[in-house]
C-alpha cells in the first residue's frame, strides 16, 4: 500500500507528487497518458510565471532558456518525476474507488488496481467534459484528450457534490471552443476533502473555485502540507 495516490497528471498531480516525494511519502501518479504529463494550455510558457516546484525542476534542465514551449515543459516535468524514487508514474484511467481496511482501492479501466491510504483526485477538466471546437463535438478534458465517464458516474452515485462549469478559449490555430465540465465541491482550504469520502481530496481544476495556474500549484502546495504535516484523520 503507497502512502498516496494521485489520480491524474496536469500541474496539479505532478505538482503534489514531487512534494509528497521530497518529503518522502510514497506515491503513485496515476494519470490517463503519459504523453500529456504538466500539459498547459498557452503553446509557450515564461520560465519567470513556472512556480511549481516540479516546473522548477523541469526548467533548470534547460537553464538557459527564458521561454519554454508546452512539449519542452511536458518532457522535462516527466523526466524530472521518473528521477523521484518514491513517485511511481502509471498510465491507466481512474474509474472508481472501493473502500479497503486502511484506505483504498484505486480501481482502473486497465485492471491493475492501486491501494492507497490516501487519494487524490487531480482530474482538471476531464469530469464529463464536452468540448465544442468549431462543429466538432468532442468528450474530451482538452482538444484531443479523451474524458471517460466512469469516474464521474461513479462520484455522482456516491452522492458527491458537483458543479457545472464553462469556459472557452481558442486553439492553436485560432478557432474558438467552448468546455463544459464538472467540478467537486470539496472541503475545507485545505484539506480538500471530498464530502462523504474518508482521505480522498480533490484539487486543481477538478475542485470549484480553482481555475488558474497559480491557484492549482497552490492548492497543491497546501495539501502537501497538510499530507505530510497531519495524521491521517479520516475513519475508514
Ligand atoms: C505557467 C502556466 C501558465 C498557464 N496559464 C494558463 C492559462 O492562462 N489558461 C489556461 O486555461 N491554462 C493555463 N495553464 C494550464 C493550467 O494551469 C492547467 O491546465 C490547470 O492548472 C489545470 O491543471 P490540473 O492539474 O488541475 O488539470 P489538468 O491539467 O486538466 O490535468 C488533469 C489530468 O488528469 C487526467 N485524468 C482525468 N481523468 C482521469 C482519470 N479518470 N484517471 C486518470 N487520469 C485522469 C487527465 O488526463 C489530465 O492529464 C497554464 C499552465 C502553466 C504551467
Amino acid at each position: 500500500m503507497v502512502d498516496v495516490a494521485v489520480v491524474g497528471g496536469g500541474v496539479a498531480g505532478c505538482e503534489l507528487a514531487l512534494r509528497l516525494d521530497r518529503a518522502g511519502r510514497s506515491v503513485v501518479l496515476v494519470t490517463t497518458s503519459l504523453d500529456t504529463v504538466y500539459t498547459s494550455e498557452p503553446p509557450f510558457l515564461d520560465v519567470s510565471e513556472l512556480t511549481g516546484v516540479a516546473a522548477k525542476e523541469a526548467a533548470a534542465l534547460q537553464p538557459d532558456a527564458d521561454r519554454l514551449s508546452r512539449w519542452e515543459l511536458h518532457t522535462h516535468v516527466k523526466q524530472v518525476l521518473e528521477q523521484h524514487s518514491g513517485v511511481h508514474l502509471m498510465q491507466s484511467s481512474v474509474e472508481q474507488l472501493v473502500p479497503e481496511t486502511n484506505g483504498w482501492s484505486v480501481e482502473t479501466w486497465e485492471g491493475v488496481p492501486i491501494e492507497a491510504e490516501r487519494v487524490v483526485l487531480a482530474v482538471g477538466t476531464f469530469l464529463n467534459a464536452v468540448l465544442h471546437v468549431g462543429r466538432t463535438v468532442e468528450t474530451s478534458g482538452r482538444l484531443g484528450e479523451i474524458a471517460y465517464p466512469d469516474l464521474f458516474h461513479w462520484l455522482q452515485g456516491k452522492d458527491v457534490p458537483l458543479e457545472r462549469h464553462s469556459d472557452a478559449g481558442k486553439n492553436d490555430d485560432g478557432v474558438a471552443w467552448t468546455r463544459d465540465y464538472w467540478a467537486i465541491r470539496s472541503e475545507g482550504t485545505p484539506p480538500f476533502a471530498v464530502p462523504g469520502l474518508p482521505g480522498v481530496h480533490a484539487i486543481g481544476r477538478c475542485r470549484t473555485g480553482c481555475t488558474t495556474y497559480e491557484a492549482t500549484v497552490a492548492d497543491a502546495t497546501a495539501l502537501a502540507d497538510h499530507v505530510i504535516n497531519d495524521a491521517l484523520d479520516a475513519t475508514f
